[in-house]
Order: structure tokens, then sequence, then C-alpha cells
């Protein structure tokens, strides 16, 4: 019998997670189907159970739960654990596993789908929610010179430093204080870009040769992609690599299986 899997969040019907986990099976023969669930904003662990009773074998977590299902977890892999949110549930007799493959999803789109080397660059981090937080342990694994976390409320950068400082040279700070510095990769992990928004970036910041990465993706060019482009970045690339590598890394966490996804990227730019 195939197994179930489903993405639950709130809202859902734009999910794109049931088209690239289905394409994933078909490319690679995995007996599987995946469903979407529209939780209501308090039933997330409800959602779960009648998933568990049906024999699902994992679920994806998106907006606004992640947190809801890092509580959720009997226990977490360390990348989940430092992250404080998961977006991959396993179930097992023993109990629900939670994973955390966003951070992993944006490194392997940046280091192999667009061939930028991470290690001894200079790195802005913009953003300091659920998905900045998610990014760091693996941006500081690839080992930059340095990661400095951007962050309109400036506090909830501080803490993020203070947090993963025992695994890489991080920084912390607001807007303002980025004037002079310049970085070779610059990441907007804020909100911004889905109220067509810039963060208030100081002109120059962008070095030769550098990679503007924003999260957001199916929005066309954003403010800040359009902003690093008049900056001078050389390489613009949206998060839509980032959400099919992640997608990835969950489709292997649940059955030891590595899709190929250059195919899948292509198949949903071309559908956007
Ligand atoms: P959160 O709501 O948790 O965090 C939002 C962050 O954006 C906060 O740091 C907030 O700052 C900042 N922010 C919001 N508006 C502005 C603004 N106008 N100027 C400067 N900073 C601003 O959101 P998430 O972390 O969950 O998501 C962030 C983005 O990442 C979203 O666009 C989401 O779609 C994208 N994403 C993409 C993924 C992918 O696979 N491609 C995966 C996960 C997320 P403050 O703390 O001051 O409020």
């Amino acid at each position: 019998m195939s197994q179930r899997y489903a993405v639950i969040g709130n809202p859902i019907k734009h999910s794109k997670s049931p088209l690239i986990h289905t394409l994933f099976a078909q490319e690679t023969a995995q007996d599987m189907v995946y469903d979407r669930i529209e939780a209501a904003l308090d039933g997330f662990a409800a959602s779960v159970q009648q998933l568990q009773a049906i024999g699902a074998a994992g679920a994806n977590v998106t907006v606004p739960f992640k947190e809801q299902a890092f509580a959720l977890a009997d226990w977490l892999t360390e990348r989940a654990r430092l992250a404080g949110a998961v977006n991959t549930l396993k179930f097992t007799e023993m109990g629900v596993e939670g994973d955390n493959t966003d951070g992993v999803g944006l490194v392997t789109d940046i280091s192999q789908n667009l061939g930028f080397e991470l290690a001894h660059k200079r790195i802005l981090l913009m953003g300091a929610g659920g998905a900045a937080r998610g990014v760091i342990l693996p941006l500081l694994a690839a080992q930059p010179s340095f990661l400095v976390i951007a962050n309109r409320s400036p506090q909830r950068a501080h803490e993020l430093k203070q947090q993963f400082q025992p695994y890489g040279i991080v920084e912390a700070s607001d807007y303002a204080q980025l004037s002079g510095m310049q970085f070779d990769l610059i990441i907007n992990a804020t909100s911004a870009s889905l109220a067509d928004q810039l963060p208030p970036l100081p002109l120059g910041i962008f070095s030769p040769k550098s990679l503007a990465y924003d999260m957001m993706y199916g929005k066309g060019e954003t403010p800040f992609l359009s902003f690093a482009r008049s900056q001078g970045a050389t390489h613009c690339a949206d998060g839509l690599g980032m959400l099919v590598e992640q997608a990835a890394a969950a489709f292997y966490f649940w059955r030891q299986v590595r899709p190929d996804t250059a195919p899948v990227i292509t198949a949903l730019r071309a559908a956007a």
C-alpha cells in the first residue's frame, strides 16, 4: 500500500510541496501519496494525530506551525533543536522525530545549484525570524569568514548571535551599523518582500561578484533583488531552489532516497 505524507499549514492551498513530492516520487519510483492539510489555527496537534491514525509515515509543516511542530516532536535532530523550529516530521513506532531541512536546502541551493562557494565569504543574513534561525547553523558549517545577522529589531539579532556563537564567527547588527561594510553574499530572510518592501540597506554594501539571495519566491523581481542589481550584485536568486532542496532533504529523511532536484526546479519555473 502507498505510504502517505502531507504538508500541514494555514493557509495551505498555494503550497507547492504536493507537486514537488509527487514529482520526486515519480522520478525515484517511490510508492507514496502526498496531500495538503489546512489545520485550524488551534488544530495542529489534532491534524498530526489524524495523520498518524490513518498510518501516515510523515509530514511537512509550514507557516504558522513550525514552532508547534518543534514542541510536539518526541525527539529532534541537532539542526532542528538549534533552529527552534521543525518543518519535517517522521512518524515511527517509537514516536515522532522532528527535523528542520530549511537550512540545508538553502546551503545546497547556493553551493550546488548556483555554484557559489561559501567558504571564506563575508555573509550578511537579514532577518531574525524562523527562516533566519533555521539557516544559521548550516551557513556557519560552510566556514564563511564571518556571518553578520541584521534585524529591524536588533535585540533579536543579538539573541541569535549569543545562541550561535559556539558554532562560528557571528555578529549582530542593526541596518544603520552596516554602513561602510561590504558582503559577498546577502540573504534576505525577512518577510519584507511579501509586502513589496526593502529592508533599509546602506548603499555600497555589495562587493564585486556578490550574490543576492531572496528567500521569497514566486513574486518576480523583489525590491531587494532590484536594489541588489542596481548596486552591482553579479548574481541574483530567489528562494525557489531552496524550497525544492528543503523538500529533497525531507524526502531523504523519510525514505533514504535522494531525488534529482534539477528537473523539478525547471518544471516549477516553467509553471510559474
Ligand atoms: P517571520 O515572521 O518569522 O520573521 C520575519 C522577519 O522579517 C523578522 O526578522 C522581521 O523583523 C523582518 N521584517 C519584516 N518586515 C520587515 C521590513 N519591512 N523591513 C525589515 N525587516 C522586516 O518570517 P519567516 O522567518 O518565517 O519568513 C521570512 C521569509 O522567508 C518569508 O518571505 C518566507 O516566505 C521566506 N521563506 C522561504 C523559504 C523557502 O523555502 N524559500 C522557507 C522559509 C521561509 P522584526 O524582528 O523586527 O519584526
